[in-house]
């Protein structure tokens, strides 16, 4: 049996899979880290591709695993959901001619984001550090499980060539794709495309199943209420940017899980606590049961930082290598307390 990038045992199912009549995703077990999924939509003569994997290779290997489809509707229009690169950075692999849009305030946070260079080093430095004893060991090992099987060296960014603002449906081959800017959410330009003739909608990392989401950006309320313009679109099928396809059933339960989350930290910046006491008493506490079994539990310190930023007037979280740096020696600490029990 295949394995994961990262060499488990799937959970779901990954490869090409077909949606709706030339409707397909890109599913990448199990979801982890960098195990980002993507989307193609067919029309008469053109398609369009929604997202790229992290890096070139994974990027070539959808490609041609959807050429079966584009072969005759060849890839016209690329969409990039937000600013993270294991949304975009395979982008160098679409044709030449093929237009990449965005959102205004993810091209400019794309610009701003971690060039890949700095995460090749970050993935060298973790590799000689996974060896060392003590913190920066386990830094070092949970970065390079992380950054492990990409290969961010041999990137050439292509950034969108157009973007949009607030919303813009775009004609391809006959069908339309509704783009909505719904960021600040996941990160500062997050968008989602609806396929309304389809009744799906690619949610990227507005969605995460079975997998703890990420809130780089936030603020919470933001996101809560791009859920529910998901829930609205009346679509019934969804693509996350992160897990399996699911139904309307699996955005309500991350509506949930983020309106209790906001609650319970709250609670944690009542008591003055620090992000990771707070993450550590909120994943002690029993309301964190339905949430365990999810994929990474310990990135929710990244969350609860957002938060408790938002919380103290201190604006978001940095978009810098430091700072990325920083927040994975936090999320390595909360694993080991995860594992500790
Ligand atoms: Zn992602």
């Amino acid at each position: 049996m295949a394995t994961t990038l990262t060499g488990d045992a799937p959970v779901f199912e990954g490869g090409l899979q077909t949606l709706a009549p030339g409707v397909h995703a890109w599913i990448q077990p199990n979801g982890g880290w960098g195990e980002a999924n993507a989307g193609l939509v067919v029309g008469d003569g053109a398609s369009a591709v929604i997202d790229t994997p992290w890096d070139q290779r994974l990027s070539r290997q959808m490609l041609d695993a959807m050429a079966v489809h584009t072969g005759n509707a060849p890839v016209r229009v690329a969409i990039n959901t937000h600013s993270d690169g294991d949304h975009w950075w395979g982008n160098a692999e679409l044709p030449a001619d093929t237009t990449i849009i965005t959102s205004k305030e993810s091209l400019k946070a794309m610009k701003d984001e971690v060039h890949p260079k700095e995460l090749a080093r970050l993935r060298r430095m973790a590799g000689m550090s996974g060896r060392l004893p003590g913190r920066s060991g386990e830094m070092g090992r949970y970065v390079r499980g992380m950054l492990g099987p990409f290969d961010f060296k041999k990137i050439e960014l292509r950034f969108p060539a157009e973007t949009f603002e607030g919303r813009s449906t775009e004609h391809v081959g006959g069908r339309a794709l509704d783009l909505r800017l719904v960021g600040p959410a996941h990160t500062l330009g997050d968008l989602v495309v609806h396929v309304p003739d389809a009744g799906v909608v690619f949610a990227a990392d507005i969605l995460f199943v079975g997998v703890t989401p990420v809130m780089w950006a936030g603020p919470a309320a933001r996101w809560i209420a791009a859920l529910d313009l998901l829930l609205e679109t009346g679509a019934t099928t969804f693509v996350p940017g992160h897990g399996p396809v699911c139904g309307p059933d699996e955005v309500r339960a991350l509506r949930d899980y983020w309106t209790w989350l906001l609650d319970a930290v709250e609670l944690q910046h009542r008591y003055k606590h620090s992000a990771a006491q707070a993450t550590l008493e909120i994943i002690k506490s029993e309301e964190f049961a339905p949430y365990r079994g999810w994929l990474l539990p310990e990135r929710m310190i990244i969350s609860v930082t957002a938060m408790l930023q938002h919380m103290d007037g201190k604006g978001r979280i940095p978009q810098t290598a430091a700072m990325r740096a920083a927040l994975f020696d936090q999320v390595s600490i909360v694993e080991r307390a995860l594992d500790e029990g």
